[in-house]
């Protein structure tokens, strides 16, 4: 008997007189029948527990965690029915956009639905990423389990059990486990929803960090991309992580990943934005077909990874008890979920020595000059509270900016105060030590135990650039190290710079969407369409050779820039400035001994008491 037999011969049974009801357990049982996917559709069936007058709402998911979007999966359904014992329908409405009341609860034996996959429905707004979101394509199907699996409100905390009908030469990746009868099992809707499964024409390697057993299940349409390549990359970030946290805060790790060509983001909007998202257990990879991408991913797999630590081991309540149906505004710390997890995902690569303090370095000034563009008028918990706001989703990129570059400073201030013996890295792992994963934190209380932990000089830090924000001096923060701090100064690289940024614009034209700071104002305005430059047509197509030509040029040189306005046509003479550098660091070899000694601290994992 092959497995395809198996699971057909469970799920007869399971329609018979051997479902999990009858067994008096409350298990939400699920199958998803992904035998013929032609469609394009999950077709779902559940058998719940027994449910009471109070389980009257069917609900998909509108937010989830770590996804900082609108998602509203009941967008997607296509149909929905209950049935009771004798397979009679029970009246069911759909009373908006995510829920589905059900007239009589009690009575209900079985649901069934149907639901599109996120990559390809008819859906215009809010597009899902394609990380977050489920894919059935020829190739391979992504179920990111929240995309496609519902609860009740009530019953979240119920174990599941879920059966999935699919062709066996395929290969199937996920961190959940299977019971004895081959279904997979979940403590609790948390749990399933955050174990994404990702199937197909896969390619499938493992490794072991430490104590952490490691699998990659990889599709891609490239045969350079594959999972020894991802195991190869992921190897020595992995390593480096377990130096820093030098415990396994799991014992075994998923990545799933599936990788997209040029000619299905040129098709699909939705495959213009790639990325990750981190779950508990395993994170999920959208990303581009490019093999020259590749040595990027080792720094994705390095912040998705970290976040074991935080939110999995250390999160307030609003995070442990999810609720689906809102975004989350009471929680506070988003600064510590992904602002020190990327602070981490980069320090602990400079104290394994993947990274040179020069490296290390750079990659802070970068973060700052990001940082910069987004305006100060959101502090770290400013964001946490408003990301989902129209305005508060165009400051959300800053909690990876100045999220890092404060927990970097966090970091600094405490090895100072405590002679370079507990830094952030100690401070964070003996919080994990006493939360961990069934112990939220308290989101009122925290600020005030991170201090009462510390030192008092922390909450003047904590309501200085974590609760307001001003800004952090990163030449006195980095001075400490002997590390000389440079605002401004001429690029090495001598071409010049026109000091416009821009943007594809209408009908194929260049559009300026703003400045740098090098430009000096000629009248040129932002939303400008460029016409012409250098007595050439500018198209958004041809650009590349409209910098070849400006890269010849020298700064100073006038040109002669023709734009559209509106109606109007306007032509100008501007100039080309040099190139700048902004918030450049240089280590200095000679720095004073005590700089010397704290940056010996600072650049290594401390010993752990
Ligand atoms: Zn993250």
């Amino acid at each position: 008997m092959n497995i395809w037999q198996t699971i057909l011969f469970i799920s007869i049974l399971s329609l018979g007189t051997l479902n999990s009801q009858d067994a008096g357990e409350n298990i939400f049982s699920y199958k998803i029948n992904l035998e013929y996917y032609a469609d394009d559709i999950f077709h779902v069936t559940c058998y719940p527990p027994k449910l009471t007058s109070a389980d009257t709402i069917y609900n998909f998911v509108a937010f989830a965690p770590g996804v900082h979007q609108v998602l509203d999966f009941g967008r997607y359904v296509k149909s929905f029915y209950a049935y009771d014992t004798k397979g009679e329908e029970i009246t069911v409405e759909n009373v908006s956009t995510n829920k589905w009341k059900i007239s009589n609860p009690t009575e209900v034996h079985k649901i069934k639905y149907d639901i599109e996959d996120t990559f390809d429905a008819d859906v215009e707004e809010d597009l899902i990423y394609p990380m977050s979101g489920t894919g059935i394509k020829d190739e391979y199907i992504i179920i990111n389990t929240q995309g496609v699996i519902g609860y009740f409100d009530e019953r979240k905390s119920d174990p599941v059990t879920l059966d999935i009908i699919y062709n066996t030469d395929w290969e199937i990746g996920t961190a959940l486990v299977k019971n004895d009868n081959g279904s997979y099992k979940a403590d609790s809707y948390y749990h399933l929803a955050d174990s994404p499964i990702l199937l197909g024409n896969l390619t499938v390697s493992s490794t072991k960090i430490g104590n952490i057993d490691v699998e990659a299940y990889v599709y891609s349409p490239v045969d350079e991309i594959n999972s020894d390549k991802i195991i190869e990359l992921a190897d020595e970030v992995l390593n480096s992580a377990y130096e820093f946290t030098t415990f396994a805060p799991v014992d075994r790790y998923t990545f799933l990943m599936y990788f997209f060509d040029k000619e299905t983001a040129k098709n699909n909007p939705i495959f213009r934005r790639a990325g990750a998202l981190e779950h508990s257990y395993s994170s999920t990879y959208a990303l581009p077909a490019m093999p020259h991408f590749l040595p990027h991913i080792a720094g994705i797999i390095a912040h998705e990874f970290m976040h074991i630590l935080s939110p999995l081991n250390l999160r307030s309540e609003f995070i442990a008890n999810f609720d689906y149906s809102k975004p989350t505004a009471e929680d506070r710390h988003l600064w510590l979920y992904e602002g020190v997890t990327e602070w981490v995902s980069k320090i602990m690569q400079l104290r394994s020595g993947l990274l040179t303090i020069d490296k290390y370095m750079s990659d802070i000034s970068k973060k700052i000059n990001s940082s910069e563009r987004f305006g100060n008028d959101y502090s770290l918990t400013r964001l946490s509270a408003e990301w989902f706001t129209e305005e508060g989703k165009t400051k959300y990129g800053n909690i990876y900016q100045l999220g890092a570059l404060t927990a970097g400073a966090l970091d600094l201030r405490l090895l100072e105060l405590s002679n370079g013996k507990r830094g952030l890295r100690e401070v964070y792992l003996e919080l994990i030590g006493k939360y961990g994963k069934d112990k939220p934190f308290n989101n009122a209380a925290f600020f005030d135990e991170f201090v009462e932990i510390t030192y008092p000089e922390i909450k003047d830090f904590i309501d200085d650039y974590i609760k307001d924000n001003k800004p952090l001096h990163y030449d006195e923060i980095y001075n400490k190290l002997g590390i000389e701090y440079i605002e401004s100064r001429p690029s090495e690289n001598k071409t010049p710079i026109f000091g416009l940024r821009f943007t594809e614009g209408e009908d194929g034209l260049i559009k300026i969407n703003g400045f740098s700071k090098e430009h000096k104002n000629f009248g040129l305005q932002e939303g400008d369409h460029i016409l012409e430059i250098f007595g050439t047509e500018a198209t958004w197509a041809n650009s590349d050779s409209l910098i070849a030509i400006k890269n010849e040029m020298n700064p100073g040189d006038e040109y002669i820039i023709k734009v559209k306005r509106e109606d109007e046509e306007l032509e100008f003479t501007s100039e080309l400035v040099r190139r700048m550098d902004y918030h450049v660091f240089e280590v200095n070899e000679d720095a004073h001994d005590e700089h010397l000694k704290l940056r010996e601290q600072w650049s290594k994992n401390l010993k752990l008491n």
